[in-house]
């Protein structure tokens, strides 16, 4: 930049030209750092607030392109500014100004764009706000990401942001593939796993892709549910038309937890055209669900047999090291690094569920910084006690009877009957232990199951078996066997 940055600093304030040709300048400098389609996303509807040797403050239409543009560009945006400022270390501040982006907005369709007020050219006059600021439920029938009634894309869900081991790598590399060239590699793209495994992440990702390659493809995001429900609208409103228009016209259509189509006939027979339509303009489709096409169920066989025709892929749960892997990300993402001791301890008690991994360091982290204690395992334990005791989807008091009247030989009559004699109380004691460490049912609840007794037997029970567990060696071991059985994970 041969232009003198003090004079540009003092003539800004006040005027608006110069901040115009600064702001040209700036998109110059950004435009050479990134891929023109990145630049076409998040550049082209930002805008120039004010500069001075101290601040370059940027301006985007709402939160969400606020938070893209500070994770993703915060480096690149700070290089382009000290270009832009030699000798100066300005400072890049990304704002919310909706209404200024509102002012921006044609009246009507960008035909008379000619009369628009003076500012920088536009060529793809309100892209990414249609494709990303479209506060929820708007309409929305332009290009870019269509958004939803209830769902806006996270801006943490990218690939980037993925932690890959060998439980989910296959799904991250064909959601990636279907991302390189939608409607070609892999279509319809099924990816189905249990809950809190990644699957709405690589979804989301999927779409961020499309849209970075692609500024202008109409991607529709929504969960399966919106789709019944506005199904179910446009039947009360006798609308299908405006309904079927608005689906079956997009690039891609991604349906999050598909499942819930299960026992859904008439939706059924919707999805199916809707599947046809896009499927035979070579648009498109991606699913998520919770288990296999022909686990869902009662769906339709033609919708079974559809889903099928392209790619299905499973996301399994992590193994111990992509466990520690996403625990460190986390952590990290949180400003803090959690002791290996402290990972391991959590990769090993949470051992099925992402979500609940991030919801332990959230957790964890929050206390440590609130109470300035250290994170040891002894914090963890502390502070997420229930993950200590009940875990692994939650077994109920039924596989806890079964267990203790298998192991023991003896009836569930005789636990909820009032004899007392050793060989039927001692049992029950032990299914009432079990159940308050693993169960969330109050004493009284678990007395109830016992025929019902009331909370003070319940506390007797838990605390004679505390003692003996301590005391006695060949006890712990045998309640440690219980409760790792009645934790393992169910299929
Ligand atoms: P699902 O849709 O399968 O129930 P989500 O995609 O909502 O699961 O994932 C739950 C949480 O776990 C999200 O916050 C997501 O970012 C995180 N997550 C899942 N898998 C990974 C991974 N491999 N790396 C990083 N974060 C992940
Ligand atoms: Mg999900």
């Amino acid at each position: 930049m041969s232009a003198s940055d003090a004079p540009l600093t003092e003539s800004l304030s006040g005027s608006e030209s110069p901040l115009l040709s600064a702001w040209e300048r700036l998109r110059e400098l950004l435009r050479s750092r990134i891929k023109p389609e990145q630049f076409a996303v998040w550049f082209h509807r930002a805008a120039l607030v004010s500069v001075d040797n101290e601040r370059v403050v940027l301006a985007v239409q709402n939160e969400f392109s606020r938070k893209w543009l500070q994770d993703h560009y915060e480096d690149i945006l700070t290089d382009a500014a000290r270009e832009l400022l030699p000798g100066h270390a300005p400072r890049v501040e990304v704002v919310v100004d909706s209404e200024r982006f509102l002012a921006q907005l044609p009246a009507t369709p960008p035909t008379n764009r000619s009369s628009a007020p003076a500012r920088p050219p536009e060529p793809a006059l309100a892209r990414d706000s249609r494709a990303l600021a479209l506060p929820p439920g708007s309409a929305n029938n332009g290009p870019g990401l269509l958004i939803s009634s209830d769902v806006g894309l996270n801006t943490k869900y990218t690939f980037d942001n993925f932690v890959v081991g060998p439980c989910n790598r296959f799904a991250h590399a064909a959601a990636m593939g279907t991302a390189e060239s939608p409607g070609k590699n892999y279509n319809p793209f099924f990816l189905h796993g249990g809950v809190g495994l990644g699957k709405t992440h690589l979804l989301q990702s999927l779409c961020w892709t499309i849209l970075e390659r692609n500024p202008d493809a109409r991607i529709l995001f929504l969960s399966c549910e919106t789709f019944i429900n506005h199904f179910i609208n446009a039947l009360t409103d006798g609308d299908l038309t405006k309904f079927r228009n608005k689906y079956r016209n997009v690039d891609v259509l991604v349906v999050d937890d598909i499942h819930l189509l299960a026992n859904k006939d008439r939706t059924q027979v919707e999805f199916f055209h809707t599947f046809n339509t896009l499927y035979q303009s070579s648009k498109q489709i991606v699913l998520s669900s919770d288990s296999p096409p022909k686990d869902i169920p009662s769906l339709q066989e033609r919708l079974v047999s559809r889903f099928k025709w392209g790619l299905v892929t499973e996301i399994e749960p992590p193994c111990f090291e992509t466990r520690m892997a996403i625990l460190k990300r986390k952590s990290r993402e949180k400003g803090r690094e959690l002791p290996d001791e402290v990972a391991s301890l959590l990769a090993e008690r949470i051992d099925s569920n992402i979500r609940e991994l991030e919801g332990s360091v959230t957790k964890l982290i929050g206390f440590a910084s609130v109470s300035g204690l250290p994170i040891t395992p002894d914090l963890a334990r502390e502070t997420l006690r229930e993950l200590f005791t009940a875990r692994r989807g939650q077994p109920s008091m039924e596989n806890i009877l079964t267990l203790v009247t298998e192991h023991y030989g003896v009836k569930l009559s005789d636990l909820q009957s009032k004899k007392r004699t050793n060989a039927i109380a001692y049992p029950r004691q032990v299914a009432m232990y079990l159940a308050r460490q693993i169960t969330r049912h109050s004493l009284e609840e678990i007395g109830g199951f016992f025929g019902g007794r009331d909370h003070s037997t319940v506390i007797h029970a838990v605390e004679k078996m505390e003692e003996l567990r301590r005391s006695d060696p060949s006890t712990a071991r045998l309640f440690e066997g219980f409760l790792e059985r009645l934790q393992a994970p169910r299929s």
